[in-house]
């Protein structure tokens, strides 16, 4: 081997190590005594439904979900207080049309996403526990629309958490009652403030969850310690 070719094998070496290195890096999710001492901010709040046209159906609350298993202990709605008042004004919107948000996630415990990862391992649909998901922030949401006058869902392209290509938020082969539909649901969240996730037509993270941490506190930490 001529010397020039065994630096550059070393210099591919090193950038593969460099490479490898950074994307193990995984992350640290907080626990509740460290949750405790964030800024208000990065706090999590629970759901309201008075007077609003919000209904809740947590999946992972009950055996209905890709896991077939009880994942949380009970149903909880927590998010960020920003991402509850984009919620709230998303829910507005669809009033003006009658009608509903229904809600299938909020915030969920990283302990959670390390759950379904062991069940999925498909990073289109599930995270991986070295990144933690979006949900673990508090700033992301599972929705669907329900009608105000029958209180019947909305057709959309898939069931929630239907993994295939036919989920993605912007997928056409689908009927135009669906496309229709998908499109107002977009609209309502954008308008408060939630960004589309490509993957997946019913998951929007509000704008910023990347600056929040990936949190480790369960449902009963946070409801023992909400303020009323
Ligand atoms: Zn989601």
């Amino acid at each position: 081997m001529v010397p020039g070719s065994r630096a550059v094998l070393l210099l591919i070496g090193i950038m593969f190590v460099c490479r490898f290195t950074t994307a193990q890096t995984p992350v640290q999710p907080l626990n509740f005594i460290q949750y405790l001492a964030l800024p208000d901010s990065f706090h999590l709040y629970p759901l309201e439904h008075s007077d609003k046209n919000i209904k809740t159906d947590i999946k992972y609350a009950t055996a209905d979900n890709f896991t077939r298993k009880q994942i949380y202990p009970f149903a909880a709605v927590y998010l960020t207080s920003p991402a509850l008042q984009g919620l709230y004004k998303a829910a507005e919107y669809l009033k003006k049309k009658n009608l509903g948000l229904i809600i299938y996630d909020a915030y969920r415990p990283y302990t959670a996403t390390v759950s379904f990862w062991e069940i999925i391992q498909d990073e289109r649909y599930v995270a991986h526990p070295d990144k933690g998901s979006r949900h673990n922030r508090g700033c992301a949401v599972d929705v669907s629309m329900y009608s105000l006058e029958t209180l019947e869902l909305c057709k959309m392209p898939t069931a929630y958490d239907d993994f295939s290509e036919r989920a993605a938020a912007y997928d056409m082969i689908c009927s135009a009652d669906a496309i229709a539909n998908r499109t107002i649901l977009q609209e309502a969240m954008q308008s408060g403030g939630f960004q589309i996730f490509e993957t997946e037509w019913w998951h929007f993270d509000f704008t910023g969850w990347k600056n929040h941490p990936v949190l480790d506190v369960s449902f009963s930490e946070l409801k023992i310690n909400s303020k009323p």
